[in-house]
C-alpha cells in the first residue's frame, strides 16, 4: 500500500506524525505537508508565485517528507504530479486537532487536501480529532490505519472521499461509528470588533458555535452522540432537486429577441428561442 500523506496543521504537527508512523505499519507513506499552519485556507491553490518543495531530514534520515511553500491542495497537486514517484492508493489528511463538520468542510484545508486527493481519482481520506488533546491521536490514527485497509480492499466510488471525524472522549467511551450525511455547524457573533492602539478597528473572525443537532443523521449530530462520524462526500455540489424546477422557467427564451443586442448583426434564426439545453 501506497499513501499520500497530508495536513493543514504544517509538517511539525503532532497529528501529522503520530498517523505517519501509524501508517508505516501498514504502507509505504510518503508526505507532502505546508510548511507552516495553514488551517482554514479552503480549497486556494498558489498560482501567483513559484511553489518550492524542500525535502525534510527526520531522525537523521532523508524521508519521503517535503515542506511546500503552499497551500493543502497545492501539497497533494505537487505530490500527484511531480514528488511521488508513482501515484498513491490512497491520500489521507490529518490528523487535524479539531472537528471539520457541516458547512465548516467548505472552509478546511484538512478536508481540501483530501478533496484535491478525489479530484485526482485518488481514493481519499480527511482525519480530524474534536479535540486539541493529543493523547487520542493514537487511537485516531489506529482507526484510520484500519479505514485504509477497508477502503482498499472493499473498494469506493471514485472521485469521492470520506470526512472521518473523531470525538473528543477516550476510545472506551466512544459509542460506535456512525454514517453521516454532512449536518449544519453555524456561528453566533463571528465576527469581533475591537480597536487597535491608534484607535483604528480591527476584527477577529471567531465565532460561537450554534450547532444544529436536529439534522437526523448528520455528522454534527453523531459527534454530539459521542460516536466516530463518516461523511461520503464529492466535490459535486450541484442541487439536483432545483435542476428540473429551473427547467421549467425556459430561460432560452429570453435569446430570442436578444440575441441581435449582443453583437449588433441579425441572429441566424429569428425565432423566439428554444429552451437551452
Ligand atoms: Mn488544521
Amino acid at each position: 500500500m501506497r499513501v499520500l500523506l497530508s495536513n493543514d496543521d504544517g509538517i511539525l504537527a503532532e497529528g501529522l506524525h503520530v498517523l505517519r508512523r501509524k501508517l508505516a505499519e501498514i504502507a509505504e507513506v510518503y508526505v507532502v505537508a505546508p510548511d507552516r499552519e495553514r488551517s482554514a485556507c479552503g480549497h486556494s491553490i498558489t498560482v501567483h508565485r513559484p511553489l518550492r518543495a524542500q525535502q525534510v531530514t527526520l531522525d537523521g534520515v532523508a524521508g519521503p517528507l517535503w515542506a511546500v511553500n503552499g497551500t493543502p491542495a497545492d501539497c497533494v497537486k505537487l505530490a500527484l504530479e511531480a514528488l511521488l514517484p508513482e501515484p498513491p492508493d490512497l491520500v489521507i489528511s490529518g490528523i487535524n486537532l479539531g472537528a471539520n463538520l457541516g458547512t465548516d468542510v467548505l472552509y478546511s484545508g484538512t478536508v481540501s487536501a483530501a478533496m484535491e486527493g478525489a479530484i485526482g481519482g485518488v481514493p481519499s481520506l480527511a482525519v480530524s480529532l474534536d479535540s486539541t488533546d493529543t493523547t487520542l491521536l493514537p487511537f485516531a490514527a489506529a482507526f484510520t490505519a484500519f479505514l485504509c485497509e477497508q477502503v482498499l480492499s472493499r473498494g469506493v466510488r471514485p472521485y469521492t472521499l470520506l470526512n472521518v471525524n473523531l470525538p473528543n472522549l477516550p476510545p472506551a467511551q466512544i459509542k460506535g461509528v456512525a454514517i453521516t450525511s454532512l449536518g449544519w455547524r453555524r456561528y453566533e457573533k463571528a465576527v469581533h470588533r475591537r480597536e487597535d492602539p491608534r484607535g483604528r478597528p480591527y476584527y477577529w473572525i471567531a465565532g460561537e458555535i450554534r450547532d444544529d443537532y436536529g439534522l437526523d443523521g448528520s455528522d454534527v449530530a453523531a459527534l454530539a452522540a459521542g460516536k466516530i462520524s463518516l461523511t461520503p462526500m464529492h466535490f459535486d455540489l450541484t442541487d439536483y432537486r432545483l435542476v428540473e424546477q429551473l427547467k421549467t422557467w425556459e430561460l432560452g427564451a429570453w435569446l430570442g429577441p436578444h440575441r441581435r443586442v449582443s453583437n449588433g448583426r441579425p441572429p441566424v434564426e429569428d425565432s423566439p428561442g428554444e429552451p437551452l439545453a
